[in-house]
């Protein structure tokens, strides 16, 4: 197999959404919510979808939800991913209501996973400038 050299996608790094990437490097999870409906939301954007306002705030998430869907991904897309596979690719519904993307660890794949399975937020320093946020069986 050719070696493969191209770095491995970066997340959007924005003013919009550096808070949130702040807070990973604290193994912190940060989602937004609304100042005036209090309602959280997933993704960061300039207005709160429900009410429309733009008065919102990055607030601490318990880290804690449970798994909405997943499908394990045996072949990447991105050849930067072949190390990681099998690895379960997973909508989390959080459980301050927001579901979000990222991955089941620190688990038997497939054999382990289920859907709504409980799992909490763990913090994957992959390098000095970035921390990923996956989720692991509570
Ligand atoms: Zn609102």
């Amino acid at each position: 197999m050719a070696e493969y050299n191209k770095p491995l996608p970066r997340a959007e790094y924005s003013d919009l959404t550096a808070p949130f990437w702040e807070a990973a490097k604290r193994h912190e999870l940060v989602i937004p919510r609304c100042r005036k409906c209090n309602a959280y939301f997933w993704y960061p954007r300039e207005a709160c979808p429900r009410c429309l306002q733009t008065d919102w705030e990055w607030a601490p998430a318990s880290g804690k939800g449970r798994a909405h869907t997943y499908t394990v991904v045996y072949q990447p897309q991105n050849p930067g991913f072949n190390e990681d596979v099998p690895y379960a690719y997973t909508i989390v519904q959080l459980d301050e209501g927001v579901r979000i993307i990222s991955n089941i660890v620190n688990c038997r794949i497939p054999d382990d996973l289920r859907v709504d399975m409980p799992l909490e937020a763990v913090f994957e320093d992959v390098s000095p400038e970035w921390t990923l946020i996956k989720f692991k069986p509570a």
